[in-house]
């Protein structure tokens, strides 16, 4: 099982979007995949049609060590698709875990201690920062997918970002690879987001997909509905940029793990 971390320290890039469309768009080619929702607000969760309910265990029972993958794994809607969901309750575990033993692994260790075969990818969505639980994400991660959004500024906080990644592979994760930079909430009409995408590309270059997602109000529409957009709408401007992302960041996962999957 691959494992991606989507994150940015920044809130509202476009992170649970992303996760919640692309392991959609990768569960539609017949790949199998789990979503885990790091993120104590639970967007990814309520966008997927998770209730409260089904939330009683969720990814704070698996760090703290409460639970297994197998305990807290639900079904979603969606074919191919579960979810590890989050609750507000994961907002302690930042302190929380500052006690425990190999506080920084609490995730990777319980993914290695479970059966994960039955996946091909996991995407998990990272709250907006750089504390406890991203860098849970980080360790237990093959690589990392940053949304950036097409905005001014886009590029702040891309460094402190990029320092985080390389301090986790110095000290604990040195496969940790950047898969790429997706540019988020592009605004074809507005002059400010060209400008963004070209700074953004001469800057970064080739780890930036060539596929933009467009801001398109159908991405924005479709969590009240408890359905990812694609679903919601498969044809519209945002679903088709994921689906296309999806095919270019396969492309770019390793085929010696993808087949070890
Ligand atoms: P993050 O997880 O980084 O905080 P979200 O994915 O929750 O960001 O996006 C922030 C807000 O912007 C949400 O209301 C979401 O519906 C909206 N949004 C995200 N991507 C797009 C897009 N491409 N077009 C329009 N709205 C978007
Ligand atoms: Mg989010």
């Amino acid at each position: 099982m691959i494992r991606i971390a989507v994150a940015n320290q920044k809130g509202g890039v476009g992170k649970t979007t992303t996760a919640i469309n692309l392991a959609t768009a990768l569960a539609a080619t017949g790949l199998r995949v789990l979503l885990i929702d790091l993120d104590p607000q639970g967007n990814a969760s309520t966008g997927l049609g998770i209730g409260q309910a089904l939330r009683e265990c969720s990814s704070y029972e698996l760090l703290t060590g409460q639970a297994t993958l197998e305990e807290v794994v639900v079904q979603t809607r969606v074919p191919r698709l579960d979810i590890v969901p989050a609750k507000v309750d994961l907002s302690g575990a930042e302190i929380e875990l500052i006690d425990f033993e190999r506080r920084t692994h609490r995730l990777d260790a319980a993914l290695e201690a479970a059966e994960t075969h039955r996946w091909d990818v996991c995407l998990i969505d990272c709250p907006p920062s750089l504390g406890l639980l991203t860098v849970n994400a980080l360790i237990a991660a093959h690589s990392i997918l940053v949304p950036l959004q097409a905005e001014f500024f886009a590029l702040e906080g891309l460094s402190q970002l990029l320092q985080t990644v390389e301090r986790v592979r110095q000290r604990f994760n040195p496969e940790l690879s950047i898969l790429g930079v997706a540019l988020t909430m592009f605004d074809r009409r507005n002059n400010l987001s060209g400008l963004v995408h070209d700074d953004v590309r001469a800057c970064l270059g080739d780890v930036v997909f060539k596929t933009v997602i467009p801001r398109n109000v159908r991405l924005s529409e479709a969590p009240s509905h408890g359905i990812p957009a694609l679903i919601y709408d498969h044809r519209c401007p945002g679903s088709e940029a994921y689906i296309a992302l999806a095919r270019e960041l396969m492309a770019r996962l390793p085929r010696s793990k993808a087949e070890a999957a």
